[in-house]
Parts: structure tokens; C-alpha cells; sequence
């Protein structure tokens, strides 16, 4: 037994500086561990033997377990034990990462890691809990504590397995004191700031904002905050003006985990200025307005995808295919394949289903008379059939290049009492302006804004903490 002496076990509470993040994950861990440790005392069924700690290669080196000097436990049991083996320490956990790949499943990644199918099973049953695995997603990084099996066993076994979900939630699943498998949730603590940014578009507006150190992020959101009133493919010209109010979300260590929304934007074109307000109705709903309380919503959008480009106008053309010129009903947006396309505005679907030459084919029938069509799409968004109900930016289908078609886009058309119109030319405001005690609310709301943002600017800080507004 002298020999036991040699070995050192310590619990993995010890702090470490690179995985700080994952304390609770510790306290979950050390809690079990001990719990562990205690229960196998009594019951004696864990045998120890003078093994190599873990596998060369999976980061055991870096463990934060191999670096405490801590001797929290280092002679073992009664020699006098019934049990006739004689007992060894397990050796220390590994410590493993794993990125997650396009088509991985949890099952293929414990796999590599030699878990057994059982124990993977239970992992798995475990994890639903709390974060069902097929919501893995490429780039989810995976932190492993694996223990090497003493011989004769063979089949490692799982200590822990912990993620960041997204920017918000943490996950773990732990193996506790019986050997059963808990699932814990973490949410992380977000601070709220916002921050400010404008710039003079000299090449592009992505340059400018950039220059600026503006997050492409929120230039998309502003683009989008914008999209019923302004055509970023046209309207926009050298030396126009932009200035940008939004959130930004920070973890615990101060970076950026997520942009939040935009709270103001304002465009300077040449012929006139847009300035919009966030503001929250009574009813919950968020929208923007402009300066006397006008709903910047339109009837429908003008480009019901995102970060498109007019491959193709609306009126008379050589048509690519056919080589012989006629009208073209529509407007064709260039964007990579699976875009998603988004319901132009509330309506009902007519059609949705292959239809010719338009390959996969939705069209929408909205108020007024109008109707919208989307065609060559790659496939259909959840849940769309024909009769059902939608709501404008719903996702209707993915850019695609069925039926007769020369490569990923779409073919969006606007028909008025049966007739193609330019889907460019419709700007039906939905009419809602704020009024009385709604408008009242709003206009404090926006003095509020200009104010944190005059403060912001006099400050010549990009951002500052959310209780400033
Ligand atoms: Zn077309």
C-alpha cells in the first residue's frame, strides 16, 4: 500500500486562469466528484492502479487537474478491506475540446472520443433535458473531461461535457456521485451598453462603417431598420451621411457577444434625410417611427430577401434563356442558394408548389387586391402550403435555381388587380401614426434618445452603459 502514497489525487476545483468561464461548471463537477469519491470509499468498487494519466495528444498536458499541488487525497481505504484486489488511483480526467463540424451528430463526436455506445446514450438522454443535441451547430465548441479506464476495463468514461450554447446560455452535463448524468443550464450575465457611429459613405456603406469601427452586425440591422423606405442598391450616393444608435451585448469578459437593436438611424441622402425612432407600443410591439410618430412600415417590402442585388429590373429585356425579347414581370434578386425569402406582407397562400417554368413557386394574396409571387426557389419555408395565413417577413422559401433558370436567385413579382407592376414602384404606408397619449409617450421616448446620444458624442465615447437611456 506504501506505494499509494506516490499518487495524488485532487478534485477539479481548482481554479484556472483560461477556463475561468466555466467555474460553475467546477463547482458542479467538484460537488459530484466528492460526493463521488465518499460513495466509492464505502462502497469500495473503483480500482486503482499505477496507469499513465491519460492519452497523449487530447490536451491532458494543459488539464487544469495535472497542475494543482493540492494533495487533497493521498493514501486510500482500510488495507484490511474485504475487497482482495488491491486498490490504485484512477488517474487524472483528460481534458479534450471539439468543434463542432457540419453533420456531426453528439453520438459520431463521443464516439471519437472511445465512449462507449450506453454510456453515450445516457449522455445524450441526459443533455435533452435541458438542450436537445440535434440544435448542435457548427462552431458549438465542446469542453471534455474523459477518465481513462483502469484495466481490465476498456471503455472510457465521460466526467463532463460543457458548451456555450449561444451568447446568453452556457450547458453541462455532469456525471454525478452514482454515475448518472446531469444536465445544468448557466445564463450569462449580459451587460447592456449602447454605442453610437457615424461616418460619410465614401466607397460603401459597409467601408464607412467599418472605418468607424462600426460591427458589420449592426449596419445589417440598420440596412434592415431602413429596407420599406430606402433602396441600398440605388438611392445611396457618394458622400451621403449615416449616423447609428444601437445596443451592444457584453459578456463577462467585455466582449462583444451579441449587437442588439438598433435605437436610432438616420440617413442623410441627397434629396432628403430619415431619421428613425425605436419605440414600443402599448400592445408590446416594437417599430420605428420617424420624427412626427409615422410608421415606417409599408404594405410590402420591395425586397423580400436579404443582402440581395438587382440582377434584373422590372420591363423589356433579352431574356437569357429564351434569346428573344420580352417583358420581364418581376424583379430578379442575386443571392447565394438557401436565403431565405420572406413573405412580402401579410397575406394567404395561393400557391406553393412546383408550377412550370417558375420551378418551386409561392404566391400570396394580400389586401387591396394585390398579390405577390416568388419563384425559382430552392424549397419551401416551414410550414408553407397553400390557404394558410402569413405575416410579412415570414420565411416562405430559400433562394434557389428551379425551373427555368440560369443560377441561384429570385424571380419576385407584384401583381395589382391581375396585372405585373413594379415591385419598386408600390409604397403603401400601413397608415399607422402614432397619436394622443401614444404619441405623447413617444415623443419623451425620442428626447430621451437625442439626449443620451448628444451625451454620448460630447463624451467622444463610442459607448456607455444602458441606464443612460
Ligand atoms: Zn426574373
Amino acid at each position: 500500500m506504501s506505494q499509494l502514497n506516490k499518487f495524488k489525487i485532487s478534485l477539479p476545483l481548482a481554479k484556472n486562469s483560461a477556463n475561468w468561464r466555466h467555474w460553475w461548471i467546477y463547482v458542479g463537477l467538484g460537488l459530484a466528484l466528492s460526493i463521488s469519491i465518499s460513495g466509492n470509499l464505502c462502497a469500495a468498487d473503483l480500482k486503482f492502479s499505477e496507469s499513465e494519466p491519460g492519452e497523449p495528444g487530447v490536451g491532458w498536458q494543459n488539464s487544469p487537474f495535472l497542475k494543482s499541488e493540492i494533495p487533497l487525497i493521498t493514501s486510500w481505504g482500510d488495507p484490511n478491506d474485504e475487497e482482495k484486489e488491491p486498490k490504485n488511483l484512477l488517474p487524472p480526467p483528460i481534458d479534450a475540446q471539439y468543434t463542432i463540424a457540419p453533420g456531426d451528430t453528439l453520438r459520431q463526436v463521443l464516439a471519437k472520443f472511445d465512449i462507449g455506445r450506453i454510456e453515450t446514450a445516457r449522455v445524450i438522454k441526459s443533455l435533452s433535458k435541458t438542450f436537445k443535441p440535434r440544435n448542435l451547430r457548427p462552431g458549438h465548441r465542446l469542453i471534455l473531461q474523459i477518465q481513462s479506464p483502469l484495466p481490465p476495463e476498456t471503455q472510457k468514461k465521460l466526467v463532463s461535457i460543457d458548451f456555450t450554447a449561444d451568447a446568453k446560455t452556457d450547458i453541462a452535463v455532469i456525471r454525478d456521485g452514482r454515475g448518472d448524468f446531469v444536465a445544468q443550464r448557466h445564463n450569462r450575465e449580459l451587460g447592456r451598453r449602447l454605442a453610437y457611429g457615424e461616418g460619410i459613405i465614401t466607397s460603401s456603406l459597409y467601408q464607412a462603417g467599418a472605418d468607424e469601427g462600426i460591427p458589420a452586425r449592426a449596419l445589417i440591422n440598420m440596412i434592415k431598420v431602413f429596407s420599406f423606405d430606402v433602396d441600398f442598391q440605388r438611392d445611396i450616393q457618394q458622400n451621403d451621411e449615416f449616423a447609428l444608435f444601437y445596443e451592444r451585448l457584453t459578456d463577462e469578459t467585455g466582449t462583444i457577444a451579441e449587437i442588439g437593436p438598433v435605437i436610432f438611424a438616420r440617413l442623410k441622402l441627397r434629396r432628403r434625410e430619415v431619421k428613425l425612432y425605436r419605440f414600443k407600443l402599448k400592445k408590446g410591439e416594437i417599430d420605428y417611427f420617424d420624427n412626427q410618430g409615422r410608421s415606417v412600415k409599408k404594405f410590402l417590402l420591395s425586397t423580400p430577401t436579404d443582402g440581395a442585388r438587382i440582377s434584373s429590373g422590372f420591363g423589356r429585356r433579352r431574356h437569357p434563356i429564351l434569346g428573344y425579347s420580352k417583358l420581364h414581370k418581376g424583379i430578379d434578386f442575386a443571392a447565394p442558394r438557401g436565403t431565405p425569402v420572406y413573405a412580402a406582407g401579410n397575406g394567404i397562400i395561393e400557391i406553393a408548389k412546383r408550377y412550370g417554368s417558375y420551378g418551386n413557386y409561392v404566391r400570396i394574396r394580400h389586401k387591396n387586391h394585390y398579390k405577390t409571387a416568388y419563384a425559382h426557389l430552392k424549397g419551401f419555408g416551414p410550414g408553407i402550403k397553400s390557404g394558410i395565413r402569413v405575416r410579412q417577413r415570414r420565411v416562405i422559401g430559400y433562394i434557389g435555381s428551379t425551373g427555368r433558370s440560369t443560377g441561384p436567385h429570385l424571380h419576385y413579382e407584384v401583381i395589382y388587380k391581375n396585372r405585373h407592376v413594379n415591385p419598386r414602384g408600390v409604397r403603401i404606408p400601413t397608415g399607422i401614426q402614432l397619436a394622443g397619449k401614444e404619441y405623447k409617450r413617444f415623443k419623451a421616448e425620442r428626447k430621451k434618445i437625442d439626449r443620451s446620444m448628444i451625451l454620448l458624442r460630447k463624451k467622444n465615447a463610442t459607448d456607455a452603459k444602458i441606464d443612460n437611456y
